[in-house]
C-alpha cells in the first residue's frame, strides 16, 4: 500500500519527518532506497531528531551499524543505523549480526537494502527517494508485508 508521495527540500525536511514518523505504526524495519546522494542518510537523520537522538547522525558505511539511543521513540529507546553498501553477500551481513538486529523488534533503518534483500524482513515500510532539483527530493513510502 502507498503510504506517502511528498517532494521536499531541506526547509521543511523536519516537518516530512515528522509525517513520517506519524505513519510507521508498529513498522519496525524501514527500508531508504535511492542512489549515492539521493538524501537517505539525511532524512534518516531528520527522523532520529524526531525520536529525540542527540549524538550525530552519519552513515555506518565502514562500521556497518551504528546505535543511537532515542528518548521520544513509541517504544523501546534504540535505533539501528544500517548500511548494506559495502556487503558483498548476505553472509557478511549475518557474520556482522545484522539478521540478528533487523529481527529483534527494535527500531531498524537500513540504507542499501538492495545489497542483501534476503536478510531484510518482508514486512517493513519500503522508502524511495529520488533527487529532483538541487535542492528537491522526492520521497515515496509503500508498506510490505512479504
Ligand atoms: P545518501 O545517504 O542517499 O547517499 P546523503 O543524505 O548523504 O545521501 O546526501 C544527500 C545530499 O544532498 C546532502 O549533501 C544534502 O545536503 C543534499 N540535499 C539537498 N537537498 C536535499 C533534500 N531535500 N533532502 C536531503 N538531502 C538534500
Ligand atoms: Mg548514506
Amino acid at each position: 500500500m502507498n503510504m506517502m508521495d511528498i517532494t521536499y527540500s531541506r526547509q521543511n525536511i523536519q516537518i516530512v519527518a515528522e509525517q513520517l514518523a506519524a505513519i510507521v505504526a508498529d513498522y519496525r524495519v524501514l527500508t531508504f532506497e535511492g542512489d549515492l546522494g539521493a538524501g537517505k542518510t539525511t532524512l534518516i537523520s531528520a527522523l532520529c531528531r524526531v525520536w529525540g537522538v542527540i549524538d550525530p547522525v552519519s552513515s555506518p558505511t565502514y562500521s556497518l551499524i551504528n546505535k543511537y539511543e532515542a528518548k521520544s521513540l513509541p517504544v523501546g529507546n534504540w535505533i539501528y543505523h544500517l548500511d548494506l553498501y559495502r556487503l558483498k553477500s548476505a553472509a557478511e551481513g549475518i557474520d556482522a549480526g545484522m539478521e540478528d538486529i533487523l529481527y529483534s523488534g527494535e527500531f531498524c533503518l537500513v540504507e542499501w537494502p538492495s545489497k542483501a534483500l534476503e536478510i531484510i524482513p518482508g514486512r517493513r515500510l519500503e522508502l524511495s527517494l529520488r533527487v529532483c532539483g538541487h535542492d528537491t527530493r522526492h520521497l515515496t513510502v509503500i508498506s510490505r508485508e512479504k
